[in-house]
């Protein structure tokens, strides 16, 4: 094919999200950004708008405020997965082990924690900016918390590593964490200061909603199809199109969609529920809290406060789908492990009921490095979340934006240097390889 030959991709799905997000319900309602209509033109088209899309479009902006950025948004702000998810912007790898934890394995783990850090850098920047309340972005920390004696060892493990990065952390015993959960099930933490927690949907609204011109945002229009001109790029949506020079890819696992990275990103879900509100004196300890498992499959909980009462969220579970959708079926046996994991912890809390479930989608490369990079001549890919984009996927919109405007930095080296994903083995094997692997690490992860 001749270099000027037409290059055409053309979405063969968009996403389809299961469940009602407790995040998008509890908030008032907004008015949408306007669907795109007509034929217009733009310096770069972002697609998705996610961590990684807004966040290509807010350092864009900080680089060269005259670029015209169109940013085109499948379905509603703060809906799609970047809304859905539990709030934790975590600044530490999840796990930093290797055996004599020297070499490579720091220098990994000081890269790792420096792109936690530039994405919080950028959020907490935009979260001043905008003057937003604790309630929706708050550099509170989080808990690493065990339920069992394996997870009590790995925490203590962790620590030492963590001593060795010079990163400050403060193990907990279970009499300790009870004061702050209020539940007597865990039996030791490890609380980290540098997380944010944030109320994901109002963090992603927030931050659409704090683009400005040359910046438009555009909801419910999809990218259905791109094509090559002569010069630079033709996106086209149900109602429009856009002439451009450049596109960044920030739709996730959905780059598959357009035909990139093929048998190259595992689409794992995870899922969530949410109680309805409780009168917080039926729950000692403090009113918020964040804590993530310290076994990687096992279950997020935070206590949310709020005026008409507390609530709890209960993350846990991950399921494999190739075509990108779960059913209801995969939400509502999330949902009864959900109810097991919730009765465990908060036994007083029996009567409590969940009054939002909901499933979420994430792309994860085998060998755990983003699908990011120039994929075609002028496209730009920010995809690859690997399970926890609010912050990665924030660092790899912030990196495409950098690369798509030539500014090099500390963090493009990094992501110069990641290989790319590597294939992932022929279906039905990654099939079955996923299911099997995802059922064995959580039945590990047994109580956690
Ligand atoms: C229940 C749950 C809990 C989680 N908890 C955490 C957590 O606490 N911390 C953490 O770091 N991560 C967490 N995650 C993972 C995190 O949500 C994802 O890693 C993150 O959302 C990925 O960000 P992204 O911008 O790459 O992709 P997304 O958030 O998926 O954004 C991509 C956007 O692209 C849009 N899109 C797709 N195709 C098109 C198209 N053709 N045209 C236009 N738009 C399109 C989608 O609608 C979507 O809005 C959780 C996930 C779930 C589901």
């Amino acid at each position: 094919m001749g270099a000027n030959a037409k290059r055409v991709f053309v979405a063969s799905k968009l996403p389809k999200h299961t469940g009602v997000s407790a995040w998008v319900a509890m908030l008032p309602p907004r008015s949408e950004k306007p669907r795109l209509e007509g034929s217009v033109t733009a310096d770069v088209v972002v697609i998705g708008a996610g961590f990684a899309g807004l966040s290509a479009a807010r350092r864009i902006s900080e680089i060269d405020p005259s670029i015209r950025v169109a940013l085109l948004e499948a379905g509603v702000v703060g809906e799609g997965a970047a809304g859905r998810n539990s709030g934790f912007i975590i600044d530490l790898p999840h796990e930093v082990s290797s055996d004599d934890y020297g070499g490579d394995s720091m220098s990994n783990s000081k890269e790792a924690i420096f792109i936690g850090r530039r994405a919080i850098g950028l959020a907490s920047a935009i979260a001043a900016e905008q003057g937003w309340s604790h309630d929706i972005f708050d550099p509170c920390g989080r808990y690493s918390v065990a339920i069992t004696d394996e997870g009590d060892q790995h925490l203590v493990t962790y620590a030492a590593q963590l001593a060795k990065l010079g990163e400050k952390h403060r193990l907990l015993d279970a009499r300790e964490i009870s004061e702050v959960t209020g539940a007597h099930s865990y039996t030791s933490a490890l609380f980290t200061p540098g997380t944010v927690i944030v109320q994901p949907a109002a963090y992603i609204r927030g931050v659409a909603d704090s683009l400005r011109h040359p910046i438009a945002v555009y909801e419910r229009t999809p990218a259905i199809a791109f094509e090559s001109m002569r010069q630079g790029w033709l996106v086209k949506t149900p109602q429009g199109s856009i002439r451009c020079d450049k596109i960044i890819l920030a739709n996730n696992g959905h780059a598959e969609s357009f035909g990139f990275f093929k048998g190259r990103l595992l689409h794992i879900f995870t899922y969530a529920s949410m109680t309805q509100e409780f009168d917080p004196s039926r729950l000692p300890g403090d009113r918020k809290w964040a804590a993530t498992p310290a076994l990687p499959m096992g279950t997020s909980v935070r206590r949310i406060p709020g005026q008409g009462g507390d609530r709890i969220l209960i993350r846990s579970r991950y399921t494999y789908h190739a075509g990108q959708v779960v059913g209801e079926g995969s939400l509502k046996r999330a949902g009864a492990l959900h109810d097991r994991k919730f009765g465990t912890r908060f036994p007083n809390l029996g009567d409590i009921r969940m009054e939002y479930r909901w499933a979420g989608a994430m792309a994860v490369t085998w060998n755990a490095v983003p699908a990011f990079g120039e994929i075609e001549r002028g496209v730009f890919a920010a995809c690859g979340c690997n399970g926890v984009g609010a912050s990665k996927a924030t660092a790899s919109g912030i990196a495409a934006a950098e690369l798509v405007l030539g500014d090099s930095s500390e963090l493009t080296e990094i992501y110069r240097r990641f290989d790319a994903p590597k294939a992932l083995p022929p279906q039905p094997f990654t099939a079955i390889g996923a299911k099997a692997n995802l059922a064995f690490r959580e039945w590990m992860a047994g109580a956690e």
